[in-house]
């Protein structure tokens, strides 16, 4: 929670000795709580109020790192409040107690969910590794090497006494140790911490959880995430959405953890209700989903996953430039649009599809789409002309062929005008259409 500077004020020594370049106390801390000044600025802070400003402006809920991925740091309950930090990550499921058929199919299964969509890659990026005591322990570390061969990150959900080989396997290979409860928390707990892995800690309730938890934090480990699959679905919603709440609204820093929610255990075998679960799961607030993932659960869940987790503030843009496609070079036709990513990626994905050789010149129009850019004065036949210049695009391309979107065919007279060497043409409305177009305009 953001501290006033009033708050701050009451913590400084009130000298008003100006040492840190501010006429007054207050001032100093003003300046503090606008973000404008760090609180180490003032040489005369007590030890305890330094302690105590620090806790005060700790994160309410913490950021845990999981290889090359962060879980958790959220700071709103609704997106539209700001934004989303860490998006939910995505786990597939294999298991010792599952047939040999099953766990081959999900790990060939990574390479088909695995693709681009708007700059971003669509692919699960863990895998839960499940270990069901009385099954063999060798094929469970079997999974465990073929899991890391895939270069995914993993969950070790593995009983005490086959931890330490499963962990062995992982190599550099980032994992989370998963296995911790009310009973065994400390014996887990001292083995994620000598090998500084975060730990899933599950319980049957919210209570126990919270409980479990205090005492995990009582013995200095705060590298954890909180299992709330408990044994229904309306109790995992329940404790999702409680553990979120409680950290960012109840300011209960015990709750200030990423989540864990594991579908195989709350819809087994039903891929349709783990996909439905799964959307809610990823609106509130699974910070890491396990199910059984294919292609056509892929699609919806990846679509919302990347809509939900873009900053509302930023527009999506990509960056300006000469884009290249189907392999064009200094003789292919050139075509321009504007540079909203949505927009980049339909029409780039027309212009492959169409096999056609085109450099796609991509001007700076605020992130806006074409019509939009064009209202607000950020795509014009000036923009576009001064792009060429600065570009330097007549000394890199041969080709003197340059497309409209056909949405702005109004601009090719005055354009035509600015860029006398070149033959402006009028392409298509819709992105759809470029197949067809290019493909005639080729022959
Ligand atoms: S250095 Fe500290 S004590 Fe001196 S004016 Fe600034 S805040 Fe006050």
């Amino acid at each position: 929670m953001a501290l006033k500077g009033l708050d701050i004020f009451k913590l400084t020594p009130k000298t008003n000795c100006k040492e840190c370049g501010n006429p007054t106390c207050m001032a100093f801390a003003m300046k503090v709580a606008s973000g404008a000044l760090t609180i180490d600025k003032c040489p005369h802070m007590s030890a305890e109020a330094l302690a105590s400003l620090s806790a005060a402006t700790e994160p309410p809920m913490k950021t845990i790192t999981l290889g090359e991925y962060k879980l958790g740091g959220e700071t709103v309950l609704m997106r539209h409040d700001k934004t989303f930090v860490s998006k939910s990550l995505y786990s597939v499921h294999v298991c010792n107690a599952a047939p040999a058929e099953y766990n081959d199919g999900v790990l060939a299964d990574l390479e088909v969910v695995d693709y681009d969509r708007i700059g971003e890659r669509m692919h699960a990026e863990l895998i839960h590794v499940n270990y069901v005591p009385g099954c063999p322990d060798d094929y469970y570390l079997d999974l465990v090497k073929r899991s890391v061969a895939t270069g995914r990150a993993l969950i070790l959900n593995t009983s005490l006494e086959l931890a330490e080989q499963a962990i062995a396997l992982c190599g550099d290979a980032a994992y989370a140790l998963q296995g911790a409860n009310a009973e065994n928390y400390e014996a887990y707990s001292a083995l994620a911490t000598a090998k500084k892995c975060p730990l899933v800690v599950g319980a049957a309730n919210l209570d126990e959880l919270h409980d479990v938890v205090e005492k995990l934090e009582a013995a200095g480990n705060k590298n954890l995430i909180l299992d709330v699959t408990f044994d229904s679905a309306a109790a995992a919603f329940e404790g999702a959405v409680e553990v979120r709440r409680a950290a960012l609204k109840g300011n209960d820093r015990t709750f200030g953890y990423p989540s864990f929610v594991d579908l195989t255990r709350l819809a087994r075998g039903d891929k349709n209700m783990q996909c439905a679960l799964a959307a809610l799961f990823t609106a509130k607030y699974g910070s890491i989903i396990v199910m059984d993932l294919d292609y056509a659960s892929a699609l919806p869940l990846f679509g919302l996953r990347q809509n939900i987790f873009t900053d509302p503030q930023k527009p999506m843009k990509v960056e300006p430039g000469i884009y290249p496609l189907n392999g064009a070079d200094e003789n292919s036709i050139c075509m321009t649009t504007v540079d909203f990513a949505l927009t980049y990626f339909v029409v780039s994905g027309e212009i492959e599809r169409s096999g056609v050789p085109v450099n796609l010149l991509i001007s700076d129009a605020g992130g806006y789409s074409v019509l939009t850019a064009w209202a607000a004065g950020k795509l014009s036949a000036s923009s576009i002309a001064k792009f060429i210049e600065e570009q330097g695009i007549e000394n890199k391309i041969k080709n003197r062929t340059l497309v409209l979107p056909g949405k702005v065919a109004v601009l090719k007279g005055e354009l035509q005008e600015k860029l006398p060497n070149w033959k402006v043409v009028v392409g298509t409305r819709e992105a759809i259409e470029l197949v067809k177009f290019l493909r005639e305009y080729q022959d």
